[in-house]
């Protein structure tokens, strides 16, 4: 039986919608279908970075969808728009001693983060309008650009915003978006090694050069040292450099002066907390990317709840899909209600202590308490650490110097830096995102015990 191309599309759609809505966003109404070939499903996607996180994170639902929806062993492949497919992509002629972090640097965009799901309201108005300009005009609008302001404000989004257009308008320039940690391991790495000659090849050989969280530098005077070079080297070239940080260049701890003066010598631009206009639109915006169907009176809800931050007002809407899919129900304000509660964090259940969090976390990953709280840097301690992390500050009300202070004598930069990187990380790693649902689960449990 041939099932037309469309009613395959659709089908799999809502079999994608129902079964896996985590990762549907509503752009998948335009992949279309190229045909089935020697039982390969073939699936055009018409964005580079689009294909990339389909192939990233969504190759085994979507088999499991075509497979469903047409009762054949069918596999998938996602063909971009100039027939290319990421796995054919040469990736494992690159030359294999070279540094794991100068070959892993490549921080895959989100395609959730493009100029057209970016909301513009008056705390952002200006970021935005030079982001764009910088976009079409490399090197040429403002250089360098730099964005700051607090956390969960839209800084990577419009960094990542930025990288995206310019691989649309231009595929073959090179883009380099890295987050400041991962420039300094890089930096690190090749001083040790002795092979700067590389590092250096690889940050002052590119169009556009982004980092994100550029406070990350404060102190560290050496990679301040190399940065300055780099930064000079790309900006007398005419090469674009973009940078976002959660303070102004002075405001900086610990930034030499010489940096602070480059920092300022483009456009500074700040992004503010978003109005309850703005916030409303972010809330459509979102409901929208996550084809969440939801009445006008629910974004106005949250909206007037929340007023932090967008991280935090897409928290809320994650428990009310949350709560939702649960319970079966459709998106209403009385589920609302019951999903964010009277508080916006803690719903008047006594919340659990860090501790909790830390045994939790210890049983999960099979590492020893000392380790978590102990200076061993060590990817099996490191990820589970920055986990404990990321639960303490969703689930306690600690600020981010006590739980710092809690988890071995952090420094509420590493807190924050942890709590980033399990966030994007989630977002394109199916394996870490189960892990934190499971222990989120996991730890409910214990509440309720308690
Ligand atoms: P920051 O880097 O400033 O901490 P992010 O860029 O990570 O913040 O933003 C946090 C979340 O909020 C992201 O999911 C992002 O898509 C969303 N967000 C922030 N600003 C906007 C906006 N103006 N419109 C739509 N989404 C936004
Ligand atoms: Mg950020």
């Amino acid at each position: 039986m041939r099932m037309n191309d469309d009613d395959l599309r659709s089908g799999m759609h809502a079999y994608l919608r129902r079964n896996h809505p985590e990762i549907c966003r509503h752009w998948f109404d335009r992949i279309s279908v190229l045909g089935v070939e020697g039982g390969v499903l073939r699936l055009l996607v018409d964005e580079p970075v689009r294909l990339k996180y389909l192939q990233r994170t969504c190759v085994a639902p979507f088999t499991e969808a075509a497979q469903s929806v047409t009762g054949r062993l069918l596999a998938v492949r996602f063909i971009g728009p100039d027939g290319a497919s990421p796995e054919t992509e040469p990736s494992s002629d690159r030359s294999s001693h070279e540094s794991p972090v100068l070959r892993d640097e490549q921080v895959v965009l989100s395609p959730d983060y493009s100029f057209e799901s970016f909301v513009v309201g008056p705390g952002n108005r200006l970021a935005h309008a030079a982001a764009m300009a910088v976009a079409s005009k490399l090197g040429r609008a403002y250089n360098p650009f730099f964005v700051h302001g607090g956390v969960g404000l839209g800084k990577t989004h419009l960094l990542q915003a930025i990288c995206q257009q310019v691989l649309r308008q231009q595929p073959t320039a090179r883009v380099s978006y890295i987050s400041c940690n991962t420039f300094m391991d890089a930096f690190h790495e090749c001083v040790k090694a002795g092979r700067m000659s590389e590092f250096r090849h690889r940050f002052r050989n590119v169009d556009l050069l982004v980092i994100d969280d550029i406070h990350f530098l404060s102190k560290h005077e050496q990679t301040q040292e190399e940065f300055f070079h780099t930064f000079n080297a790309l900006h007398q070239s005419g090469r674009q450099i973009v940078l976002s940080s959660d303070a102004a260049p002075v405001e900086i701890p610990d930034l030499e002066e010489r940096l602070v003066s480059r920092f300022n010598s483009g456009l500074v631009a700040r992004v503010d907390r978003p109005c309850y206009e703005t916030r409303v639109s972010i809330l459509k915006a979102k409901a929208r990317l996550h084809e969440l169907e939801m009445p006008e009176e629910v974004p106005a809800y949250i909206a007037a709840r929340i007023d932090s931050n967008i991280r935090e007002l897409e928290g809320a809407l994650a428990k009310v899909r949350g709560l939702a899919l649960a319970t079966g129900r459709s998106i209403d304000l009385e589920l609302a209600k019951e999903a964010i509660g009277g508080d916006p964090i803690s719903q008047g259940n006594p919340q659990p202590n860090i501790q909790a969090i830390l045994d939790a976390v210890s049983r999960y990953y099979d590492v020893k308490l000392t380790d978590l709280l102990g200076k061993r840097r060590h990817k099996s301690v490191a990820l589970p650490r920055q986990v404990c992390m990321w639960l303490a500050r969703r689930h306690t009300r600690y600020s981010l110097e006590e739980i710092g202070g809690y988890l071995g004598g952090r420094d509420h930069t590493t807190v924050l830096h942890a709590i980033r990187t399990v966030d994007t990380r989630q977002i394109q790693d199916e394996r870490l995102k189960a892990d934190v649902d499971r222990l989120q689960q996991v730890l409910r449990f214990v509440e309720d015990q308690a």
